[in-house]
């Protein structure tokens, strides 16, 4: 079976009817057992992440504020989440939780977690509903831990991953990849080692276009050790924050490929959900399970 990392702090309180869809992490893990992809105890669970790991990606002075709930108050509007203890805590199990499913995709050839993405981190603070940035502090992990010299992020959510980006930038050993929205946030797009910026209102056919010219050439630039997948759906056309117009069946598609451009390069993958946003938590939920749906028909092919 495909393994899957999932802990019951990866749902924060916040308010309720505050603008991120909190509860599909919860629901996520539902649907999961639901569909057979794992057992009601099957699922991995991460501890938390320590202070000496998230200050690989992250300023120490930051890393401290978040874990003291005393984040100041304008980098708290620019994450646009209440920065309370439990909110804190989230990030530092959804971290792990990705530094997990890194590690067991170097065992099992893929692995997946049901949060993670949070690609707006950048390394001073975090921005954009992420607080810390989970691909990078489990890159620099077991870059540190000495299981991987090299590492790809292929972030096909719907925006720019502009702290990921930031994060890595001069450094030779992560290749960064974004395909996003060109018109969407952040407003100041900064540039990784590929960026292709897409028109509103995409459609599946010519998005899966793009991302069949994009795999080969990122791969023909770059072999990493494992490849971190942000498998936003914010690119589906009944996302609230998405301009672009893709379906579910599409999405489905746009995985499979990345996947098997991955394994086919015998290249592990560790799949994060990155954004998706919607009122309908059960919809939501049901979209980011795609990921772990395609990842779970390579284990069984
Ligand atoms: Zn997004």
């Amino acid at each position: 079976m495909l393994p899957i990392v999932h802990h019951p702090a990866y749902c924060a309180d916040i308010p309720e009817g505050h603008r991120f869809p909190m509860l599909k992490f919860k629901r996520l893990a539902e649907i999961l057992i639901e569909k057979g992809l794992v057992t009601k105890n099957g699922y991995h669970t991460p501890g938390e992440a320590t202070p000496s790991w998230l200050s690989l990606a992250h300023e120490m002075a930051y890393v401290d504020q978040v874990n003291a709930a005393r984040v100041p108050k304008t980098i708290e509007r620019e994450i646009g989440l209440p920065m309370t203890e439990s909110v804190g805590r989230r990030a530092r199990f959804a971290t792990a939780g990705t530094v997990m499913a890194g590690r067991l995709a170097l065992e099992h050839g893929l692995a997946a977690n049901t949060a993670g993405g949070s690609h707006h981190a950048r390394f001073e603070h975090g921005a954009g509903f992420c607080v810390f940035n989970d691909a990078a502090v489990a890159i620099r992990v077991m870059i540190s831990d000495g299981l991987i010299e090299t590492a790809m992020v292929i972030d096909l959510d719907v925006h720019q991953g502009d702290g990921t980006a930031d994060i890595f930038e001069n450094d030779t050993q992560v290749y960064t990849v974004s395909v996003h929205n060109e018109k969407n946030y952040p407003v100041r797009k900064k540039p990784g080692s590929l960026d292709i910026g897409l028109p509103d209102g995409m459609h599946d056919q010519a998005y899966l276009e793009v991302i069949r010219d994009m795999l080969p050439k990122a791969f023909n630039s770059f072999m990493p050790d494992i490849v971190f997948y942000n498998a936003g759906v914010d690119t589906h056309a009944n996302d609230k924050l998405g301009r672009l117009n893709m379906t579910s069946s599409g999405i489905a598609e746009r995985d499979r490929r990345v996947i098997d451009a991955c394994l086919r390069r015998n290249i592990p993958i560790a799949g994060i959900i990155g954004g998706g946003y919607s009122t309908d938590i059960d919809e939501l939920a049901e979209r980011h399970a795609i990921l772990h749906q395609a990842m779970a028909e390579f284990i069984s092919s």
